[in-house]
């Protein structure tokens, strides 16, 4: 099946994307990015929308830089991007794990982190790696700027606090200390899907025992967030086996599940409990 007809606008700056994004919002306008999930679900005529506005040619938008304590990544960088570190340090490093599990190369080289984090799936690596570390996500429309964190930019399945007529420009992640221990782990059925379960933990060791303790998990429920029973089960305590169990543990309790009919709620309070422990070995190893 081919998309419906629409109307396609290809602005070059960033003043000329809200202005566009102003005038065709309402009547169904979309941004295009990568084009990665909204191509596939315009195919398959899931979404019609009647305006386009192709952010690709906007240079300024291209920008992946450091400014001050914090990872800027402009609305059209690809994953792809972040195969190699971006920055030196464990943030590079945490990133260049993240991406290989994103997709497949050929969709690498197109998606963006923002078209990611803007179409908020509940299993986007991405949408996970900017709840842990706590990200701010900016947007812009023709009359204002705002920044919004992103534990309240994350509202539910493909739900988030944008408007209509915001266009994402950047979003914006913490340089993470370089005595910063990271662990990733993503359970999927074949190599390439969205993940069933996956969890990111970060944290410091002091006095040999683990501090500022954050831990995440993403593909549970309908958006991915910091788990506190779990990071409480961890503040204080040695990086060891017990510990670990411990705060998985806590974290199997504590989140509520997505329940659909390939996957079973209880199935994944299962998963996010063992993905949470081996994201914990990880980052102890
Ligand atoms: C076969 C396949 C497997 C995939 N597997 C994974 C996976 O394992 N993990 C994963 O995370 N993703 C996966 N994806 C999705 C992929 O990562 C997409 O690239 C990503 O979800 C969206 O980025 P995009 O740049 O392609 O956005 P687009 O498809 O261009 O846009 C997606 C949505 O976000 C909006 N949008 C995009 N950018 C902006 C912006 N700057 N401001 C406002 N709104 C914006 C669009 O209007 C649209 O509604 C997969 C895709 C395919 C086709």
């Amino acid at each position: 099946m081919k998309p419906a007809p629409f109307r396609y606008h290809a602005p070059k700056t960033v003043a000329e994307a809200v202005e566009t994004l102003a005038e065709v919002a309402s009547d169904d306008g979309r941004v295009l990015a990568g084009g990665q999930s909204l191509v596939p679900i315009m195919a398959f005529r899931l979404a019609r929308p009647r305006h386009l506005v192709d952010i690709n040619g906007v240079e300024a938008l291209r920008r992946l830089a450091v400014d001050g304590d914090w990872l800027s990544i402009g609305a059209c960088v690809r994953h792809a991007a972040f195969h190699k570190p971006v920055v030196d340090g464990p943030l590079g490093r945490l990133l260049a794990t993240v991406v290989r599990h994103i997709a497949h190369y050929p969709i690498r080289t197109r998606g963006t982190f923002c078209g990611s984090i803007a179409h908020a799936d509940p299993a986007s690596e991405w949408c996970l790696v900017a709840a842990a570390l706590g990200a701010e996500i900016v947007a812009r429309s023709a009359d204002a700027m705002r920044t919004i964190a992103a534990r309240e930019f994350f509202q539910g399945v493909m739900t988030t606090a944008l408007a209509e007529n915001e266009l994402l420009t950047e979003v914006r992640l913490p340089i993470l200390p370089a005595d910063t221990r990271f662990g990733f782990y993503e359970f999927n059925r074949r190599a390439g899907d969205f993940a069933l379960a996956m969890a990111l933990i970060t944290y410091r060791m002091r006095d040999g025992v683990i501090s500022e303790p954050r831990v995440a998990v993403g593909g549970v429920e309908a958006q991915p967030r910091r788990i506190a029973p779990a990071e409480q089960a961890l503040a204080g305590r040695p990086a060891a086996g017990a510990t670990f169990e411990a705060a998985a543990t806590a974290l199997a309790a504590a989140v509520d599940p997505l329940d659909d009919a390939a996957t079973s709620a209880h199935y994944r309070r299962d998963l996010a409990c063992t993905v949470t422990r081996r994201a914990l070995e990880r980052a102890a190893a």
